[in-house]
């Protein structure tokens, strides 16, 4: 009898699958349109400091800002946009614009304040040959002090390509720019990329922090905070809903929190008036 897997490459075409090609051909068109009519906006979440309840900085996340059918999740379109290649562009300009909000920012907070911004950068883009070039053009244009600049992997990257980017992560190193491994714990072998490339940070996927009332996600939760301060890593942990939660967290000595408790992403002029000496928790 033939496995299940023999038929992956059959698809039968019905109506229903005709409708979602046609759909998604146009989505793709859709999205290299909406590149050049400017219609993709960011959208800041605060990354807060648990123990001192501070902003230290935010998560510029992308959304589509569509004529007719309003603001579009990332969800939506960026594995679209991942397959086709227009993420390239589309993350170039998101490089780009939270780099510079965040020389705006920088420009209304007092002495002794320089918010941070993280910048979620898919595989294909990370791996792009002139990424780097690109990388240290915008901080030349946008005056940024590279530290400022956080950038937002998943272990897709090391995947499709370790020892580029492995090399990459060196690169931004130099430059002085961070980087973190996005949604630890969701992929397959998280562990063996966090021991053996550089990353500063490891952000904790929100679906172990939605899980903390059970036994069992409590103490993966605690192990990864064991295994990030051994290894020298410096954590986040996202998707903090509840004060108990945030609370359990700092007491664990998890040094960053993200999630609806302590903001939700919004646009720039609200998201960055906020007084950053002044404890949001
Ligand atoms: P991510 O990088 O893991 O971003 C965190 C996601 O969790 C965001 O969803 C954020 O709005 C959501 N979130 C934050 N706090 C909470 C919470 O307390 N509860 C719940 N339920 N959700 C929370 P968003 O903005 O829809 O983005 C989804 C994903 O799309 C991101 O996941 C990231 O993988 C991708 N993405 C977003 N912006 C960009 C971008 O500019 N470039 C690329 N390549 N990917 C992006
Ligand atoms: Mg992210
Ligand atoms: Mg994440
Ligand atoms: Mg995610």
């Amino acid at each position: 009898e033939a496995k299940s897997g023999d038929h992956a490459n059959i698809v039968m075409f019905t109506p229903s699958l005709g409708n979602r090609v046609r759909n998604r051909m146009a989505l793709e068109q859709e999205i290299r349109e909406a590149i050049s009519a400017r219609q993709f906006v960011l959208h800041y979440q605060p990354i807060v400091g648990l123990s001192s309840g501070q902003v230290s900085g935010f998560e510029a996340l992308v959304r589509w800002n569509h004529p007719l059918r309003g603001l579009i999740s990332p969800n939506e379109f960026i594995p679209i946009a991942e397959q086709n290649g227009s993420i390239v562009s589309l993350g170039e300009w998101v490089l780009q614009e939270a780099c510079a909000a965040l020389a705006r920012l920088h420009r209304t907070m007092p002495a002794g304040f320089l918010p941070s911004v993280a910048v979620n950068i898919a595989p294909v883009q990370f791996l792009q040959p002139d990424f780097i070039a690109q990388l240290r053009a915008v901080l030349r244009e946008t005056g940024v002090p590279p530290a400022c600049l956080k950038l937002e992997v998943t272990e897709g990257v090391a995947i499709i390509d370790s020892e580029r980017t492995r090399r990459t992560l060196e690169q931004c190193r130099d430059i002085g720019v961070r980087t973190g491994l996005d949604d630890f714990g969701t992929g397959y072998s998280s562990l063996s990329y966090l021991h053996s490339l550089p990353f500063d940070t490891l952000k904790i996927d929100r679906s172990f922090i939605a899980a903390m009332e059970r036994p069992k996600s409590l103490s993966i939760v605690r192990t990864i905070l064991d295994l990030s301060k051994k290894l020298g890593l410096s954590v986040v942990a996202e998707g903090i809903e509840t004060d108990r939660q945030s609370l359990s967290l700092a007491a664990w000595g998890c040094e960053f929190g993200q999630g609806y408790l302590l903001g939700r992403p919004e646009p720039e002029a609200t998201a960055f008036r906020f007084n950053p000496a002044r404890p949001i928790l």
